[in-house]
């Protein structure tokens, strides 16, 4: 079978993380059986559309690097893919419905209808419409709804690839509306028509669509034609317990994680072990490996919580995996000085979790590798064993020829080197920490830095040295 996935948003604002994790597992389903996958846009209810979303939901696609073989800005073979332009097709599809008598012009006025619901609900039983359907109707001229005539009220059963066997009966059908007095068709219609004319083979969705399936196979029926299968997925629930995603638990602008520096190939692991299950220990995935693994078999029947934890330790995985120079490209890093900002990349991959996290950090904790620091005598003397600097004086000046060798080597030999020199101070005079506290707070200026040895070593001897001098400028030494 040539498989055929579509991932089908309507254009009613920003792609939030269900979204792309729906459209993430059609796109790896058919990238795992070499099938197409489709973007298509449904935008039949004008009245919530948002301006720039389909702009929007390819940039957050591509961004994913989920991209579509077939879709709107590219065309194909089913074109076009924005069910706005496709209103003839509907048209058409509606008027074989009504040539096979499974199609009706809705009789009633708005006020009408609303009276017959009010009437149902008093009565305290279900409004259907099928069971105030008129014996005759006129003619369809669009200027009224046209109604679907459920054909087969019977209970459905289909099997859906992640949930298993799945049935609803009667209540489940209606004479629910193909094409509005607007002239756009339903959701339910157009769905139905657009995935048999792209000849869609899998429909990955939410739960959300289950209750209404026995319309869309009854459709089908209508059709005569067999039904695509469906893959339900877990709905994302928010980390403390049942309720769905809020807005604070994450439930975002996918954008707004690309703004905060969170990488795609982190993103794409995330989200698909949110509701996807390996079999295995295997934690991080690349995309190739996840379309090798997936299946919907492996997707979780319930809800998937959504852990920024879990996030936050994914994307700083993928990030230590960069080179510096990927890192520097792909945070967007500019800094005056590039070498000595190479040198840094490996202090923020240690200890950052995002790009924005180490855009922080090089404004703070890390600042003083790219200004000269400010010193106060008073925090250079804050471990001074003896009085009036002598001891610290010393003690820096002692550590100037090892600053001075220090070019080639690495932090871990820079560190073996000023060790020697540190453990050898004697407890009454403060111990190592009267060396190493000078030292660090001379070259950074900072009671919050890196260990001395990193800044030696990302300084170089040059800057070491100058900022040493000026400590010792300071003390008057
Ligand atoms: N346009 C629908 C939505 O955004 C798509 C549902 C489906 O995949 O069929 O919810």
């Amino acid at each position: 079978m040539n498989v055929r996935t579509r991932f089908a948003p309507s254009p009613t604002g920003y792609m939030h993380i269900g979204g792309v994790r729906t459209a993430l597992y059609a796109w790896l389903y058919a990238r795992k059986h070499s099938g197409s996958f489709i973007l298509r846009i449904e935008d039949t209810d004008k009245e919530r559309e948002v301006e720039g979303s389909i702009g929007h939901i390819m940039e957050s696609l591509r961004w994913l690097g989920l991209q579509w073989d077939e879709g709107p800005d590219i065309g194909g073979f089913h074109e076009p893919y924005v069910q706005s332009a496709r209103l003839p097709i509907y048209q058409a599809y509606a008027q074989k419905l009504i040539a096979s008598g499974f199609a009706y012009t809705d009789p009633y006025t708005p006020d009408e209808l609303e009276e017959l619901r009010q009437k149902a609900e008093m009565e305290k039983r279900p409004f259907l419409f099928r069971e105030h359907r008129p014996e005759q109707s006129e003619e369809w001229d669009g200027t009224k709804p046209l109604r679907f005539r459920t054909p087969f009220l019977k209970r459905y059963s289909w099997n859906d690839l992640v949930r298993g066997e799945l049935s609803a009966g009667e209540e489940a059908l209606d004479d629910f509306i193909l094409i509005k007095s607007d002239g756009y068709p339903t959701y339910n219609f157009a769905h139905v028509v657009d995935d048999i004319e792209m000849q869609i083979t899998h429909v990955t969705r939410g739960e959300e669509f289950i209750s209404s399936t026995p319309k869309f196979l009854s459709l089908y029926d209508a059709f005569e034609l067999p039904p695509p299968a469906f893959a339900t997925l877990p709905p994302i629930l928010s980390e403390e317990g049942k309720k769905k995603l809020s807005k604070r638990d994450g439930a975002k602008d996918i954008l707004d994680y690309r703004a905060e520096g969170y990488l795609p190939e982190a993103f794409v692991n995330f989200l698909a072990l949110l509701g996807w299950n390996p079999g295995t220990e295997q934690e991080y995935f690349t995309s190739e490996e996840l379309i090798q693994a997936f299946d919907f078999d492996k997707v979780n029947k319930s809800g998937a919580h959504f852990n920024e934890e879990k996030l936050l330790s994914v994307n700083q995985y993928w990030l230590r995996q960069l080179s510096s120079g990927e890192f520097t490209v792909q945070g967007n890093f500019t800094s005056p000085d590039p070498e000595r900002f190479s040198k840094t990349v490996p202090l923020l991959k240690e200890r950052a979790h995002t790009f924005g996290e180490a855009r922080e950090m090089l404004t703070g904790e890390l600042a003083c590798i790219f200004t000269q620091p400010v010193l106060t005598e008073e925090m250079l003397l804050l471990k001074e064993p003896g009085e009036a600097a002598g001891f610290t004086r010393t003690t820096l000046t002692n550590l100037l020829p090892f600053i001075k060798e220090s070019d080639g080597k690495t932090i871990e030999e820079i560190k073996v080197a000023i060790m020697s020199v540190a453990d050898e101070n004697p407890k009454e005079k403060g111990g190592r920490g009267a060396v190493l506290w000078p030292l660090r707070y001379g070259l950074s200026g900072q009671e919050r830095s890196p260990d001395p040895f990193s800044l030696i070593y990302i300084l170089g001897s040059a800057g070491s040295e100058l900022r040493i001098r000026a400590a010792l400028d300071i003390l008057g030494g």
